[in-house]
């Protein structure tokens, strides 16, 4: 536990004042276009999206393959389902990825600081497997893209894999054969018996649509396609073209507050382009302990993983074998060890001490007054991601860095030379949008290709209002489709956990199938929509809705739009344990209920 992050209990604060400013910082960052005030890396922004860390010349010949499985992403959650079919002796699965590596979200970010804010001992799966523990607490990018490689080495699924292929037009499924029929950029066609969808949560980067910015006459590039040709440097920083450069970052999130100290050491001048602050508590990154190392028991990632998720999601507990930013978070709002909670009104009252201590950790840190006023957010704690970094504020003492607030309305304008904030000009050679990723919004609109089901319907069609699953994973008139997302499914703090335990979901279902002579198996109708009420009702229940309407904007709440889709395209607010319950309570069942099974 963090000295400086525990014990809200003897903060005292201003309840109502709180209240009346969070309320006043909000209202002065709504704005009608909520979701499209962003666009995607397409049409005259798509130069921003291209891959600059693979071989732009690279071809292979097409393939024409009959599978049982096709997997689609290679990150985390597509190298998990690949390990959990072979692990069942299905060997007949292909993976595609658009990317030219394994990876996923750590093939694209690898931005200066890029690492997991939860520590790589729970986040980096089968280090037990592998016999590797990783050097320090929290894993580094370069560090937990290497990981993925040595997954994908290790499972021997490199040969299984096509890399820098995009699915193109509809996947089609073929009711005489039960195959989904999928075509891709390179010309391949495969037939696939199971198809399966893991592209990811933050895989389509977005700018803010910025009069002037394609005016923009200096270097510029997202985050997610750090461009190190320009800076110099790596993923671990030294970036040292940037020597003579003035650089203006754009956005103050989980992403920029990683890489800003980076900028900072380099950068000739670095101008912080700041619409909302982020809170940002200590990190205290740790070497790995080789007595730990040494005491640890078989078993114990899997121990280590399931205590975090639990007491992350507010589950009792009798330990805290993480003990970091988040557990400690956890143990504030009361709610897990000792389980003391009296339910919302506790939960926001500790919110409220837990923002007041990253205010007066500023204070503390941060020498000049206006900057220091200008760094403190006003809104609940998880209205954003929370942010845990030591190096992030001593960055505005130094004297080539300057904040520009511009008070919660954003840059106004790109010119030729440089940005437009708070009524002011500020040329730079170089802009860096931290400006993050398109976020449980449409599934079609996110991975660019849609998928037509039984009887011709699109899944566009079928999710025209918000999605609609059991469990997330399934969706009715669409058989044979899985699919890895974070709507309406239980994720919890540890993405890796969900991915662990969805995957091994999947790989059980298909072997059933294949074992059983099973040709479809799809979702009823009445499953899914019973899942779907569930989902609604528990974000009403638990007041999670409440919650994320009364918060700032952000990706979080569409930008704080209250839509029926947005309800719909959320995440199961029950908790990752009561949703595994009942994954698990259906496998267990053995019969599969509430699905349509057709025999081959
Ligand atoms: P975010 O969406 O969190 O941040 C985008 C930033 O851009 C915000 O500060 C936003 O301001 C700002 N912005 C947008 N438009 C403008 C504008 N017109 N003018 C000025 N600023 C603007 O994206 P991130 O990439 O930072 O993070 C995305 C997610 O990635 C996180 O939520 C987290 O889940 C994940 N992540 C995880 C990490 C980890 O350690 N595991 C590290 C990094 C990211 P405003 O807040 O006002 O909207």
């Amino acid at each position: 536990m963090t000295s400086e992050a525990s014990g809200t209990a003897d903060i005292e604060i201003d309840v109502e004042a709180l209240n009346k400013r969070y309320a006043e910082e909000r209202a002065k960052r709504l704005r009608s276009e909520a979701n499209a005030q962003y666009t995607r890396l397409e049409g005259k922004f798509a130069d921003f999206d291209k891959d600059i860390y693979a071989d732009p010349n690279f071809t292979r010949a097409a393939v024409d393959e009959q599978l049982d499985v096709l997997i689609i992403g290679g990150g985390f959650a597509g190298l998990l389902t690949a390990i959990r079919l072979r692990e069942r002796g299905i060997e007949n699965f292909r993976i595609i990825e658009r990317g030219a590596d394994v990876g996923g979200t750590w093939y694209w970010n690898r931005y200066p600081g890029a690492a997991s804010d939860v520590e790589g001992y729970i986040y980096l799966p089968m280090l037990e497997e592998l016999g590797y523990l990783p050097s320090q607490k929290y894993s580094p990018a370069p560090e937990i893209h290497a990981h993925c490689q040595k997954l994908a080495k290790h499972f021997d699924l490199y040969p299984k894999a096509l890399f820098q292929t995009r699915v193109t037009g509809d996947a089609q499924w073929d009711e005489e054969s039960s195959r989904w029929l999928v075509t891709t950029h390179r010309g391949d066609k495969f037939a696939a018996r199971f198809l399966i969808s893991c592209t990811g949560t933050y895989d389509s980067p977005k700018l803010p649509n910025i009069a002037g910015a394609e005016t923009f006459e200096g270097h510029a590039f997202h985050t997610s396609r750090w461009d190190y040709n320009y800076t110099g440097g790596n993923s671990l920083g030294g970036l040292d073209k940037l020597g003579d450069k003035v650089v203006g970052v754009i956005g103050t999130g989980a992403t920029a507050v990683q890489c800003i100290p980076h900028l900072a050491a380099s950068a000739k001048h670095l101008y912080v382009f700041q619409r909302t602050p982020s809170s940002v508590d200590v990190r205290n990154q740790k070497k790995t302990d080789p007595e730990w190392a040494k005491s640890l028991k078989p078993g114990w990632q899997w121990e280590r993983t399931k205590n975090f998720t639990s007491l992350t999601s507010g589950e009792p507990v009798t330990e805290d074998l993480v003990d970091d930013g988040w557990t400690d978070i956890a143990r504030n709002i009361g709610a897990a060890v000792g389980g003391d909670s009296e339910g919302p009104q506790d939960f926001a009252l500790s919110g409220l001490k837990k923002m007041e201590m990253a205010r007066r950790r500023i204070d503390s840190i941060v020498k000049d007054k206006e900057t220091a006023e200008a760094l403190k957010p006003y809104y609940a704690y998880f209205c954003k991601r929370p942010c845990f970094h030591d190096d992030y504020l001593p960055v505005f003492n130094q004297p080539n860095v300057t904040l520009v607030d511009t008070k919660g309305i954003g840059v106004e304008q790109i010119t030729p030379k440089g940005v437009v904030a708070a009524g002011k000009e500020y040329p730079v050679d170089c802009l860096v949008y931290a400006t993050g990723f398109e976020f449980m919004t449409e599934f079609v609109k996110q991975t660019g290709y849609d998928l037509v089901g039984r009887g011709g319907r699109k899944l566009s069609e079928h999710w025209s209002q918000g999605a609609r699953t059991l469990w997330g994973i399934q969706t009715s008139g669409f058989p044979n489709f899985f699919l890895m997302a974070l709507n309406q499914s239980g994720v919890g703090v540890n993405y890796v956990h969900m991915a662990t335990e969805q995957t091994a979901h999947f790989a059980y279902v298909i072997d059933e199938c294949l074992k059983k002579g099973i040709a479809s198996i799809e979702v009823s109708k009445e499953a899914q929509d019973d899942w779907v009420e569930k989902v609604l009702a528990a974000a009403e229940e638990g007041g999670r809705n409440a919650f994320l309407d009364s918060c700032t904007p952000s990706h979080y709440n569409h930008e704080g739009k209250k839509a029926e889709s947005a309800r719909l395209n959320d995440l199961y607010a029950g908790g990752p344990g009561d949703y595994l319950k009942r994954l698990e309570a259906w496998r267990a069942a053995g019969t599969m209920p509430g699905f349509h099974v057709t025999p081959a």
